[in-house]
């Protein structure tokens, strides 16, 4: 059997190009390896329109490390962060809130729920002491993607700063630093831009990262300090993981090689698509309504079949060569599906496929 599939939101399959990028050994002193950082940084910038008023500081490490970097460099000690919550990284974002001793309030949503602007704008009316929104674009743990462009007006016409969690979402859903204001934009190498896990990156507004010098907790942590040494260097301030950043160069290439941004989202679109679709026809139902459900993974009801086990469908479909994503979710039992990554020949039909195969295995047997 080849490497299973993975149906899961990062890690993700990478392609085989990617994968054999990372076969040659890098010095982090080299010029060579400093231009690869250096182009990664414009291109991702590029992504987002963010050139000439936004910097990229890429971070070592997995997405919550930049997300806690991006919270502990941008919102000053004093400051107060509101967070619209429905789902496990929203959760997450309170939680290094909490550990980083910044003031937060959350506005809490059912897991089946999009945030809604009017009650962000009433929080931002009712409290002059907040100074930082962080929103969740694409909450993974459900799949719902919330509005961050009203969201963004909001918060710009409140005079108060948005942080957004674009981790599952950035590279594949529009983010566009021209016509939506924000002071932050956080995501990483193994998620949307398919490339291997383990470095993290930041977009930051060149303005609010100037005046984050001295804010952060923590020295490792500090994109302040980052950005400075890597402007005066080329270099990154502490060892870079140099095959990841080799494979996430040549994942991007491949990315504007696929047509960008646009290509990208619409083949997980589609992917979605087939899969929600084709799942249906099998009498599984997903879980969200259409109008929230972002394109990035979908969670679905467990199937209806008696001892059913999240463990042994897992399993069954693994043998199949794919791989399935626990739910996450508080009280019904779910799987999830991701849309992403290479899909192989078959695509993503190819897992429907399997888990068609694996329901009347499962049937039969019970
Ligand atoms: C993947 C993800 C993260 C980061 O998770 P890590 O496990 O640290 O990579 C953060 N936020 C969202 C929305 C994500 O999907």
């Amino acid at each position: 059997m080849t490497t299973p599939i993975l149906l899961t939101p990062g890690p993700l399959t990478i392609s085989r190009q990617t994968k054999e990028s990372m076969l040659r050994d890098w010095g982090s002193w080299d010029a060579d390896f400093n231009r690869i950082t250096a182009r990664i940084r414009e291109r991702l910038l590029a992504i987002v329109h963010g050139e000439g008023t936004h910097e990229c500081v890429p971070l070592q490490g997995s997405g919550t490390f930049s997300v806690e970097a991006a919270l502990g460099t941008l919102v000053p000690r004093n400051g107060k962060v509101l967070v619209p919550q429905n789902g496990a990284y929203c959760q997450r974002i309170l939680r290094i809130c909490r550990v980083l001793g910044r003031a937060h309030q959350a506005i809490d949503y059912a897991e089946n729920e999009a945030v809604r602007v009017e009650d962000v704008e009433r929080a931002l009316a009712a409290d002059p002491s907040i100074t930082h929104v962080a929103l969740v674009h694409c909450e993974t743990s459900a799949g719902i993607l919330n509005p961050l462009q009203a969201i963004a007006e909001v918060v710009a016409r409140h005079g108060r700063s948005l942080i957004i969690d674009a981790m599952s979402s950035f590279g594949a859903l529009e983010i566009d630093a021209r016509t939506m204001p924000f002071d932050a934009v956080i995501a990483a190498s193994g998620k949307c831009l398919e490339g291997p896990p383990g470095m993290g990156f930041v977009i930051v507004r060149r303005a609010a990262l100037e005046q984050a010098d001295g804010n952060c907790h923590s020295l490792a942590m500090d994109l302040h300090d980052q950005w400075v040494y890597m402007k005066k260097t080329t270099q990154w301030r502490f060892t870079p993981p140099t095959h990841v950043v080799a494979a996430f160069d040549s994942a991007i290439e491949q990315y504007l090689a696929e047509g960008g941004r646009e290509a990208r989202g619409a083949r997980y679109a589609n992917n979605c698509r087939i899969l929600i679709e084709g799942l249906a026809k099998l009498g599984l139902r997903s879980f969200l309504p259409a109008e929230i459900q972002a394109p990035i993974i979908v969670t679905f009801h467990a199937p209806a079949i008696s001892n059913y086990q999240f463990k042994a469908f897992y399993d069954a479909v693994k043998s199949r060569g794919y791989i399935l994503y626990p739910g996450k979710l508080t009280t019904l039992e779910t799987f999830r599906v991701g849309c992403m990554g290479q899909m192989g020949e078959r695509g993503i039909q190819g897992a429907v496929d399997a888990v068609a195969a694996v329901l009347l295995e499962l049937e039969a047997a019970a």
